[in-house]
Parts: C-alpha cells; sequence; structure tokens
C-alpha cells in the first residue's frame, strides 16, 4: 500500500529553540521536518536535534545560495558540513542535482550510500521561472539517482506553472517518491494537489512569518482552509481564475462549504495572467490533464469577458444572465465541455428576496438607482431590468453610465443628480465608502425615502456608512458580504447540484474581513 503524501514542516530558525520547534510541529500534524541548516543560525542545537531521540524524522537541507538558499561558503564547505551531518544519520538528506556531478558532492553522496539512512533527495531549484515541460528535469534526476527521491521546484509565474509542476508526478512511475512544486503565491495548487497526486510531501510553515520559501502556505491553512487531511486521489477540483487572487475569500467559503457537505474536493486559487491568451492557455492545459478533475471555476477580474469570449469560441452554452452582462463568473464542467454562468446577477437578487422575505419579483415596477457603471454595476442592472424595475444609472462619468443604461434599456442622470432621488431601492456599485476610506458614502445622510432599500456592493468593511446611515433613517439593507455569499451559494449549487449551507460559508469569512478582497 503506498504511503500517503506527508506533510512537512520547515523550519529556518533557531530561536525558539529547535526541540520546541519540532515539538510544536508535530502537535500541528506534521510528520516530517526539514532543517533548513543554511537558514539556521545555531548549528548546536541541528546537532543536538540529530543526535537527540526523534519525535519526526527529519531532513537535513544546506542549499547553496544559487538555489534560493542562505548559504554563504564555499561549495566545498557546504559538502564537507554536509558529510558531517549525513553521519549524523538524518532520515532524509537533500542535495542539489547540479551539485551531484560535482566531484565534492559524491563525497556526501558516498557517505550516503554506505548505509540506507540518511535517504538522499536530490534536488532542482529554478528560481526564476518554469521551464515548459519540468518533466525534462524529473526524468534526468530519476536517471542520475535512480534510488533517490526527486525533488523538482520552479517558480510559478502563474497557475499554469503549478499544474506543470502537478504533472511531473504523474510522469512513468507512481510519485511516492517524488517532490513537484511551483514556488511562490501562484503555485499554491501545486503544493496542496501533491496529495491529490501522490508526492513524497509538501512543505509548509508553521507560522505565516516562518516560511522558509516563497509561497509556502503554514500548516494551518493547509489543513483547515485547504483540506489537506481530506484530499484523496479522487478528490475534485475547483478554484478561482482571476489577477490577482491570492486573497481571495473565495476558497475559505467553498473549502469550507464542500466539508460541510461531504464533498470530496477542493477549492484552490488560481492566478492566471491577465492577457485573454493566459486565460485560454490555462484552460487548454487544465483540460488536458484529465487527473486534475477540474469540475468548476469562479471567474473573476479580468477574465470574465474572457471566460464568455472563450465559451463563445467552442459554442459552449452560456446562460442568459451572463450574455446580457457581457460577463462569466462561473464555468461549470459538463459531459461536453462547459457552461457559463453568472451567478452575480443571481445571487444579488436572492439577496434582495431574502431581506424582504419574499420574490425578487415582488419590486416589479419598483423604482431603482444603480450607483457606478463597472463589472458589478452591469450585473446589478441585469438582475433589476429581469425583475421589471424601473432602473436609472447614476455614474461620476458620464459617458460610462450612459452605456450601461443603454445596453439594458434604462434611464441614466448625471451623477450630481443622485441625492434624495425618491427611488425604492438603491444599490451603491462604485467602491466609494471601501477600506480604508470608511468614513465615506456615495449618499448624504438622510437622503433616502421613507421603506427605502439600500444595497452595497462594497463589503469591506461589512458595515458600510451608506448601509449605516440607511439604517438609522429605518431602511432596510442588504450588504455586500451578504451578495457574495448569495453569489458563491448559486455557484456551489450549480456545481454540486444541491442547496448551499449559507451559513457555514457565512461563518467562514473572517469577522474583519477589512485586510481581503471578496474574490
Ligand atoms: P469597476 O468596474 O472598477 O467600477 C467602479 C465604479 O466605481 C465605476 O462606476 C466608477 O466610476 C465608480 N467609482 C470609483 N471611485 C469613485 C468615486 N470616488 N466617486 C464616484 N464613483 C466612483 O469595479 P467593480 O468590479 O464594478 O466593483 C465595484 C464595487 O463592487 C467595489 O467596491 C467592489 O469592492 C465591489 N464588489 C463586490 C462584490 C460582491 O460580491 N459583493 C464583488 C465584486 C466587487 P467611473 O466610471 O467614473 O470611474
Amino acid at each position: 500500500m503506498s504511503e500517503s503524501t506527508r506533510l512537512a514542516v520547515s523550519l529556518g530558525r533557531s530561536e525558539p529553540p529547535l526541540a520546541e520547534q519540532i515539538a510544536a510541529a508535530a502537535h500541528a500534524g506534521a510528520q516530517l521536518v526539514e532543517l533548513r541548516v543554511d537558514l539556521i543560525e545555531d548549528l548546536a542545537q541541528v546537532e543536538e536535534v540529530l543526535r537527540a531521540a526523534r519525535r519526526l524524522p527529519l531532513l537535513v537541507t544546506l542549499r547553496c545560495a544559487a538555489e534560493g538558499g542562505a548559504w554563504r561558503g564555499t561549495e566545498r564547505e557546504r559538502i564537507t558540513l554536509l558529510t558531517a551531518l549525513a553521519d549524523l544519520e538524518p532520515d532524509f538528506l537533500d542535495l542539489e542535482f547540479k551539485s551531484l556531478r560535482d566531484a565534492p558532492a559524491l563525497a556526501a553522496l558516498g557517505a550516503v550510500r554506505r548505509r540506507n539512512r540518511p535517504r538522499l533527495i536530490v534536488s532542482w531549484h529554478d528560481t526564476i521561472g518554469c521551464p515548459p515541460d519540468p518533466r525534462e528535469i524529473a526524468r534526468l534526476q530519476r536517471a542520475a539517482a535512480p534510488a533517490a527521491i526527486t525533488k523538482t521546484v520552479c517558480a510559478a509565474r502563474d497557475a499554469r506553472d503549478a499544474l506543470r509542476m502537478l504533472r511531473v508526478l504523474r510522469d512513468g512511475a507512481p510519485a511516492g517518491g517524488r517532490i513537484a512544486l511551483a514556488m511562490g503565491a501562484a503555485g499554491l495548487a501545486s503544493r496542496v494537489l501533491a496529495r491529490k497526486f501522490g508526492a513524497f510531501l509538501t512543505f509548509a510553515s508553521p507560522m505565516p512569518d516562518t516560511q522558509t520559501a516563497p509561497g509556502q502556505p503554514t500548516i494551518d491553512e493547509l489543513r483547515r482552509v485547504y483540506r489537506w487531511d481530506e484530499i484523496t486521489p479522487i478528490s475534485s477540483v475547483f478554484g478561482v481564475v482571476g489577477w490577482p487572487v491570492e486573497h481571495s475569500l473565495s476558497p475559505l467559503v467553498h473549502n469550507a462549504a464542500m466539508r460541510d457537505a461531504g464533498i470530496d474536493g477542493v477549492y484552490l486559487p488560481l492566478p492566471v495572467l491577465p492577457e485573454k491568451a493566459s486565460f485560454d492557455a490555462f484552460m487548454k492545459l487544465a483540460e488536458s490533464e484529465s487527473a486534475l478533475d477540474l469540475r468548476g471555476l469562479s471567474v473573476t477580474i479580468p477574465h470574465k469577458m474572457h471566460a464568455l469570449t472563450w465559451l463563445d469560441e467552442r459554442r459552449f452554452p452560456v446562460s442568459d444572465d451572463a450574455q446580457r452582462c457581457g460577463a462569466v463568473n462561473t464555468l461549470i464542467r459538463t459531459k461536453q465541455g462547459w457552461r457559463g454562468e453568472n451567478t452575480d446577477v443571481s445571487g444579488f437578487l436572492t439577496g434582495l428576496s431574502t431581506l424582504v422575505d419574499a420574490p425578487a419579483e415582488a419590486f416589479r415596477e419598483s423604482s431603482a438607482a444603480v450607483l457606478g457603471a463597472g463589472g458589478v454595476a452591469a450585473a446589478v442592472v441585469a438582475g433589476l431590468r429581469k425583475i421589471g424595475c424601473d432602473v436609472t444609472v447614476y455614474n461620476r462619468t458620464r459617458e460610462r453610465g450612459a452605456a450601461l443604461a443603454g445596453r439594458f434599456g434604462c434611464g441614466c442622470a448625471p451623477w450630481a443628480d443622485r441625492q434624495n432621488a425618491g427611488h425604492d431601492i438603491v444599490v451603491n456599485c462604485t467602491s466609494v465608502g471601501m477600506w480604508p476610506a470608511v468614513d465615506a458614502s456615495p449618499l448624504d445622510p438622510f437622503s433616502f425615502k421613507a421603506e427605502c432599500i439600500v444595497c452595497d456592493t462594497v463589503y469591506r468593511p461589512a458595515r458600510t456608512k451608506l448601509l449605516r446611515d440607511a439604517e438609522a433613517c429605518g431602511c432596510r439593507t442588504l450588504g455586500g458580504v451578504e451578495m457574495f455569499i448569495a453569489q458563491a451559494g448559486e455557484q456551489f449549487s450549480l456545481w454540486h447540484a444541491r442547496p448551499a449551507p449559507l451559513a457555514v460559508m457565512r461563518a467562514a469569512i473572517p469577522p474583519d474581513n477589512s485586510d481581503a478582497p471578496a474574490r
């Protein structure tokens, strides 16, 4: 039976004492500890933990500068130290593939070969980018040291490089003796999916500020947010494609919802460079990797229009809402390929309907003001028009407002006319009031009609000044977080064919989400 992928914690400090850090790592769920001797200042502590009884298997790494490490001595000194550490019989010893070809490195390798311990990890790092096909590098590594574990690492430019590294794990023999990771925020998928693809290990850091390589998630993030312990070889994959998406709240809410519903799946941030060509190339790569089992994607700025065009070019179906908005925010895998939706429209209407505890159609012929004319405004206008509202668009840049109004056959008024305009519904789709300008509002206090419903798409902070002012006037309000949850809930239902656990999704958002954009 093959062992499952180890969760390795990488340690690069000697304070608090290494022995304490190892105990804490074991407590947090780590199954292996890497000692980054090039980063750890107190070598005596390294020797001490190698001599002591071991709580967890230990991997010794003395990374040279050329491969992203902090070792500043000569190569000869490095190999001498590595050989001395190998004599203390760590469970694993990292040796760079490039060093393996050099004469001094062979001395260290000789020390390894005399005994079964340490087992050698032959590593290769590209700290600048990723080769088009890193499988070729991994094959050379395996040929040079057939008995060793191979570790192939690149720097990810976007999520495509993370997928390329996963391919290394599927090339030829079972992945058990392989590590393939993409560094940087864009490489996160390779670190999380290492378990699905059967890698030897993945690395995590004990705390947010103790990473020993760019993009390492914390052990807590990996286990609590990315469902590390639950990932299986047949887990389905979901994610959010956009640029940037590193601070997206979508992984928090979708992973929490899948866990609650008992769905074998994981949802990941998938940053893809902004051009349409990058989106197309990402989809091509993801589709070609059938083992990935990519079932659904959230799509955000700047790829919503790219996704629509991509679907149109392939004659895949696109919902009326998405067509009307000119934007797709949800891709659903089907037997025939993909289909596109825009859950910003339905999510907004669901939020409205929940607020009044009646179908959104109850607002037919109500008068609505939409402040703003950007992407979110298009979805809100589409929703309001769909239920028969009489909509007026107010936008700072008049031409942009007129263009949006023209597309949906609604009114357009100057931005200066937005105060006390007497509408039944007001929706702020501008970024006014967003953190850090939390004392700003697009409307003056007391400029609302009695019984008015006031919605703010801004979710950071959750209760904006606009909403606080409206509540003070006795208006019912709908905030950006509720709209975000509602659209995410629609996505969940489309992907998993069941109602979304909305309360669980809501609870997954940190109470103070002021540091994070919603997606
Ligand atoms: P966008 O396409 O860039 O549009 C921004 C809009 O805000 C434009 O209409 C712009 O007017 C207006 N605006 C910006 N600064 C302004 C100011 N100082 N005074 C007046 N108008 C101003 O952005 P978007 O994607 O539509 O996002 C709009 C808001 O929705 C953001 O606050 C975002 O946080 C929020 N959002 C919410 C969700 C959710 O699920 N709740 C999801 C995504 C975004 P001009 O045309 O004159 O520039």
